[in-house]
């Protein structure tokens, strides 16, 4: 036989043989692939490194060199704190607008060329990088400009490639964070490249691993984005990082659900409750809810969906984020629909649709509208086509409104002369509905309308 074991299978049979499939042609495979074996080892030792407590010595076992002395780790850390404080002096309000920052030119002054104001321009580049993304990367690119004039004799040399890496690492974040994907793979190369000769290789390539899987799910690659985020997971949870454990967990289980594996997704999704309610992550937790109560839907598990739905509600509304309540009142909304409470889930979407208008949230009211008109149609009363055909045309007007063009305007155009013509199903607005909810991924896909039944 040719044909190898990848390694994620051969990763899967060692967390659990009896999870793959074919066992018994597997070890025989085995039996007879010198190649694979060594594959199967390397996996092997990898786990047994993380295992042991020699986890910190993975770098090498030459003695300590002169700047890992005691007294020279002492001045080092003297040096960070001073500089931290300074950094935060010499940053000061720069940070504060694009432009302010743009105009003082930092990568240019000598004053700027500390480690203190690398870490510092990271630390900013990922507070910004939800708000305001274009400013988060043009702060990344200026700790990496930076951090390639820091002087080695005022640094240890792998100091040094760490700071650069983390700073690689910030700009790939933004990147992915950005949908600019191949551009975050190249980041992440030269970040690992960067943190190889790090005491904590394995935690930092984690790191790496973590935002590649976001990378590649996003992208499609799910076997591979979910062996690394499962690798990621397993460093995380030894270096007691459980916050970042969840996360990496997320998007494993993110990609069982994408496989349209929803129970276990859920179980996975379930499995991870535990631990972030003991890390008090509320936020995590309502997330966590959330995704357990969407697999539930997808199974057609109405009440237990209602149940999680409704949990992760209450705790929205106690943490205060608006918008993830709309979005779950929404999905209530939603079951009751399901469950045949038409009145009471038309009244919640409607609510819905008011409140995310409110907050600006033109995207997610519209698509509340398309599941509102789809409800109301399939009704079939002549109040609630009317109706119906009333959302839809607004919903036009709105996004003219707003100088809107393309193909989301386009396919609701489409919708429109249906309702006017007396052909609009509820199929059809489901079939508009995905398509604008496809589209940010996928800008270029012109809409066409669905083949006739
Ligand atoms: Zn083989």
């Amino acid at each position: 036989m040719t044909r190898h074991y990848d390694e994620w299978v051969l990763q899967d049979y060692l967390d659990d043989p009896d999870s793959v499939g074919d066992r018994a042609e597997l070890e025989e495979h085995l039996a007879g692939c010198a190649e694979c074996r060594a594959v199967l080892d390397e996996l092997r030792a990898f786990e047994a490194a993380l295992a042991g407590d020699e986890l910190w010595e993975l770098a090498g076992d030459a003695p300590p060199r002169e700047e890992e002395t005691p007294e020279a780790l002492r001045a080092l850390a003297d040096l960070f704190e001073r500089e931290d404080r300074e950094a935060s002096e010499l940053l000061g309000t720069l940070l504060a607008s694009p432009a302010s920052f743009r105009r003082a030119n930092i990568t240019s002054q000598p004053a700027m060329r500390t480690a203190g104001v690398v870490r510092r321009l990271c630390s900013e580049s990922r507070t910004l990088r939800e708000r305001q993304p274009m400013h988060a990367l043009v702060v990344a690119d200026a700790a990496i400009a930076i951090g390639d004039q820091l002087s080695p004799e005022r640094y240890p040399s792998a100091l040094i490639d760490e700071l650069r890496a983390a700073a690689w690492l910030e700009r790939a974040n933004v990147l992915r964070y950005l949908g600019r994907y191949p551009e975050a793979l190249d980041a992440l190369d030269i970040a690992e490249r960067g943190f190889a000769r790090s005491p904590v290789a394995a935690y930092s390539r984690a790191l790496v691993d973590y935002v590649r899987a976001v990378v590649f799910v996003e992208t499609e690659r799910l076997d591979e984005g979910r062996r690394l985020a499962r690798n990621s997971a397993r460093v995380f949870r030894q270096f007691g990082e459980d916050e970042r454990f969840i996360h990496a967990k997320i998007v494993e289980a993110s990609v069982l659900f994408d496989q349209h594996r929803y129970r276990e997704a859920r179980d996975l999704f379930l499995s991870l409750v535990r631990v972030a309610t003991a890390v008090g992550q509320g936020a995590t937790l309502a997330r966590l809810y959330q995704n357990v109560a969407t697999c539930h839907l997808r199974l057609n598990e109405l009440d237990a969906a209602d149940t999680y739905f409704e949990r992760a509600l209450s705790l929205y509304r106690a943490l205060g984020l608006e918008t993830e309540r709309v979005r779950t009142q929404w999905s209530v909304g939603c079951v009751r629909i399901a469950r045949g409470d038409i009145a009471v889930g038309l009244g919640q979407l409607r609510e819905a649709r008011r409140e995310f208008a409110e907050l600006g949230l033109r995207s997610d009211a519209a698509l509340v509208t398309l599941d509102l008109a789809e409800t109301l149609l399939a009704t079939g009363t002549r109040p609630a086509i009317a109706e119906a055909a009333e959302l839809c045309g607004a919903l036009v007007e709105s996004f003219t409104a707003v100088g809107m063009t393309g193909h989301a305007l386009t396919a609701l155009a489409f919708l429109r002369e249906a309702f006017a013509a007396g052909t609009a199903t509820p199929d059809l607005v489901r079939h508009i509905r995905q398509y604008i909810e496809s589209l940010p991924d996928q800008r270029d896909l012109p809409f066409l309308p669905p083949p006739r039944l």
